[in-house]
């Protein structure tokens, strides 16, 4: 039973979560896909389109309270197409990353996200530090794949990398061409079992493309958890969560290719260019910009040309670039071990008397 969760993408955060909080790992499903408050649930056993109770309804405060794609819900015990809860998010992507209260939430518990960007005229570091800041906050991991690489040369490639290495030295970027079909094999196998996650990028980077390669190359052994291989009530609903061959999670809707888009104007997309600028003109090159003598940024803050929070912004993802640029690697060795844990806590649980 657990490798069919962990297949699932269940995380041990939930674990614990479902541990401390009693819950029976048979009651639990993840929503393939969403629609009006029906929603396409996979379970340990099966499909099946199910409606959130009418206690989770009344108790919901904000959009945020129903279920998305992506998260792991308890069904009730005496019907399998009643959800009684939604697991705490481990992670979400969400199209407003500013109103806290109303923000509409596109997708949940996302291990990785894949950032396309074309290698082309449209290429942008300003546009990538907004996915990136989209992406960290939420604990997700970012790999950035750049696309169309075939319309350059090597020299303008160098450059590019170098660039985005400049940047967010601890990101791992991976390039290629989805029409010469280069650097594509890397690109998926980056990717690890059990692990979930989402591509994102600008409109015409290639996101399509990239995932019409992945359906393609693993034709036979995609497996689109939603399309109606249980009941026949769902027949029309089509999942938006998919098993690649290689055992990793693709969740893409729509709304989420598209995502950052529209947060265009948060803010942060001129900033990171700006300070860089300044940064180039303080007098020591290794300026942490906090009180070092002859600071451009410092001086431009209290001048009043750049604003304190745009700074602290900055900094703040520079952080944190530091922290979750960890290789997908080592990401993989954290996840080891995990069908171990399940073990003791079925174990214990069962001596419990917990799962019937
Ligand atoms: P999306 O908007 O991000 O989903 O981008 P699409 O997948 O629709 O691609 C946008 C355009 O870029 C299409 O015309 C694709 O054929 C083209 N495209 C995608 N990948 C590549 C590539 O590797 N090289 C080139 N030259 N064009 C590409
Ligand atoms: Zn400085």
């Amino acid at each position: 039973m657990h490798e069919q969760l962990r297949k699932l993408g269940f995380s041990r955060s939930h674990l614990e979560y479902v541990f401390e909080n009693s819950i029976d790992p048979g009651l639990l499903a993840r929503v393939v896909s969403a629609s009006h408050e029906n929603y396409l649930i996979q379970s340990l056993s099966e499909q099946c389109l199910a409606q959130i109770s009418g206690k989770l309804r009344f108790s919901a405060e904000s959009a945020s309270d129903f279920p998305v794609v992506g998260d792991w819900v308890v069904v009730s015990d005496s019907s399998s197409e009643l959800i009684t809860q939604i697991l705490p998010r481990q992670s979400f992507i969400a199209r407003s990353a500013v109103g806290k209260r109303d923000q509409q939430i596109l997708a949940a518990n996302i291990d990785n996200a894949l950032v396309v960007m074309a290698a082309d005229r449209d290429f942008k570091l300003a546009r990538l530090d907004r996915y990136l800041s989209l992406i960290m906050d939420q604990n997700i991991v970012p790999v950035v794949f750049l696309n169309k690489i075939d319309l350059i040369d090597e020299a303008e490639l160098n450059r590019l990398e170098s660039e985005i290495f400049k940047r967010h030295p601890h990101l791992t970027v991976f390039s290629g061409s989805i029409h010469q079909e280069k650097g594509l094999q890397e690109l998926s196998e980056s990717f690890s079992p059990g692990l979930s996650f989402c591509i994102v990028g600008s409109s015409g980077v290639g996101k399509s493309s990239l995932i019409n390669y992945l359906a393609r190359q693993h034709l036979e052994r995609v497996k689109t958890v939603g399309s109606g291989t249980g009941r026949g009530r769902h027949t029309t609903t089509s999942g938006h969560l998919h098993i690649l061959a290689n055992g990793a999670i693709l969740i893409d809707t729509p709304g989420l290719r598209e995502v950052g888009m529209t947060d265009a104007e948060s803010g942060i997309q001129n900033a990171f260019a700006e300070i860089e600028e300044l940064a180039r003109q303080c007098r020591f090159s290794d300026c942490s910009h906090n009180s070092e003598p002859g600071c451009a940024v410092r001086k431009a803050i209290e001048e009043g040309m750049l604003l304190e929070e745009k700074f602290t912004s900055y900094q703040k993802l520079k952080r944190e670039a530091a922290r979750f640029g960890q290789t997908i690697a080592q990401k993989r060795q954290k996840e080891k071990g995990f069908g171990k844990m399940v073990r003791q806590v079925l174990k214990f649980k069962k001596n419990n008397k917990v799962i019937q």
